[in-house]
């Protein structure tokens, strides 16, 4: 492994870790992947991220091949198919949040309830319909539900966040979880207004110029 391999595997592990610390995943559930070269560098299945270092991820091809001995996490295929077709994504991010996933186990999608939604490039979050983990049917759902947006509910899982770079991908994902926290207590307040299309289009544009977009086009 030479050294910007060693730097990507330890990107992947330091994301995988910040899942935890900011309170989107516990214990094993959720899994990181970034674009290295020809190849996908995703975490190991079922290793809890305290015991994880950057010799456990595993480099993945895009044929769905692996060094012998390793175990990428159970949901490659969604990982792979979103890098496989998304050139522009470089990292995708896969989490068990509570409020996302509470909507998620509802099969409800997000409206545009704030205006921080333009942030995942349209007027809603779609959530794809139930499949099992790691299948590629849930692979197929998750694609379909991402079409023309950068995040995704799965229905009575989780949630996917892809990004041009890690940091984008987690960024993401913490906005995603924060809206859906936003829209479940509104929800409990009353009945949240929900913005237009027309108002949530010119904010996707005004992003283009935001935070990490700015920086790395994602
Ligand atoms: P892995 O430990 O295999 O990555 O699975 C966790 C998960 O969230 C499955 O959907
Ligand atoms: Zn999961």
């Amino acid at each position: 492994m030479d050294r910007d391999e060693r730097i990507a595997r330890e990107s992947v592990v330091t994301a995988a870790r910040d899942l935890d610390a900011q309170g989107l995943n516990r214990g094993t559930s959720g899994n990181v992947s970034v674009r290295f070269r020809d190849r996908i560098l995703i975490t190991p299945s079922g290793l809890p991220t305290a015991r994880m270092g950057p010799d456990d991820i595993v480099p993945l091809a895009f044929d769905g091949t692996h060094p012998a001995g390793l175990k990428p996490s159970s949901e490659w295929r969604f990982h792979r198919d979103i890098l496989a077709a998304r050139p522009e994504i470089g990292a995708v991010v896969h989490a068990h949040p509570i409020h996302c996933t509470a909507f998620a186990l509802c099969g409800r999608e997000i409206p545009a309830v704030h205006y921080m939604i333009a942030a995942f490039g349209g007027p809603n979050v779609r959530c794809a319909p139930y499949a099992p983990y790691g299948t590629a049917e849930l692979s197929e759902l998750a694609l379909a539900a991402l079409k023309d947006r950068n995040v995704c509910l799965l229905a009575n899982h989780g949630m996917i966040a892809a990004g041009a770079t890690i940091e984008k991908a987690l960024w993401l994902a913490v906005e995603l979880e924060t809206l859906c926290w936003q829209y479940a207590v509104a929800l409990q307040v009353g009945a949240p207004n929900i913005l237009s299309d027309h108002e949530i289009n010119s904010t996707v544009e005004r992003f283009r110029g935001y935070g990490l977009n700015a920086v790395d086009k994602g």
